[in-house]
């Protein structure tokens, strides 16, 4: 059983463009939670940190870990390798802090099927509509005209795992979709009320994949 003092591990995962990112990172900036800083083998972006984004490794170093079995979960997205290394998430849990995750369904599923004793909540992030999606990533991705293109593509099949999640939030606006999430979290940490309206969320689904 999780102790009282554990911290929990909270997981976001979208389709891509949907802002599980800018969530994240605002998310990190409440008391007491901390990012799980992935490794990857794909290239930073103009705009990414080494070290602070992601650990950018190449594929052989990221095979030397699956080895050492230093990943909590990895998987390959979009032809490269992602991976969640086990020490760091553990110590940050056993010392009370609240984890972040920004991972996508592969991972999910893999550190839920661990049932590790620490508590879990999952969210899934949604755009509003996919031609906003399409905008979002046409700025982020503004010089890869295939990757946006292929990241539409990969929606179409990334949407269909929203039923494994605890919850589904839509990213509208960006505000009120951080407080939805964030009062989601100390409703789930205190025993609270919950602000979620289950067939608001399988209508915009609907919409999304009709
Ligand atoms: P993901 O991590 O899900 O791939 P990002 O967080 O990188 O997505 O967001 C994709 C792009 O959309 C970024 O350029 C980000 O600034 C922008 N974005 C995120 N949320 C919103 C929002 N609610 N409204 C407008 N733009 C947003
Ligand atoms: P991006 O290249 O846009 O940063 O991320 C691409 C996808 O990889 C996103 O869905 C993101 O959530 C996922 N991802 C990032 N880090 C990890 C990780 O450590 N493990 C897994 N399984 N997916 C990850």
């Amino acid at each position: 059983m999780p102790s009282e003092n554990d911290g929990i591990m909270v997981i976001l995962s979208s389709p891509s463009g949907a802002g599980k990112t800018t969530l994240i990172n605002l998310l990190s900036k409440q008391n007491n939670f901390k990012i799980s800083i992935s490794h990857t083998t794909r290239q930073p972006r103009p705009n990414e940190t080494p070290n602070k984004d992601y650990y950018f490794i190449n594929d052989d170093e990221f095979k030397r870990l699956i080895k050492n079995q230093e990943f909590l979960e990895y998987a390959k997205v979009f032809n490269n390798y992602y991976g969640t290394s086990r020490t760091p998430v553990i110590d940050k849990l056993d010392k009370g802090k609240n984890v972040l995750f920004d991972i996508d369904w592969q991972g999910a599923d893999q550190i839920k099927n661990k049932n590790l004793d620490y508590k879990l909540i999952s969210f899934f992030i949604l755009p509003p509509s996919k031609e906003i999606l399409f905008e979002r990533l046409s700025n982020r991705d503004m010089k890869d005209k295939l990757i946006v293109e292929e990241r539409m593509k990969q929606f179409e099949r990334d949407v269909l795992h929203w039923i494994n999640y605890d919850y589904v939030v839509i990213n509208d606006n960006l505000d009120e979709c951080y407080s939805k999430i964030s009062n989601l979290i100390n409703a789930e940490i205190n025993n609270g009320s919950k602000d979620y309206d289950p067939e608001f969320v399988r209508r915009h689904i609907e919409k999304l994949t009709s």
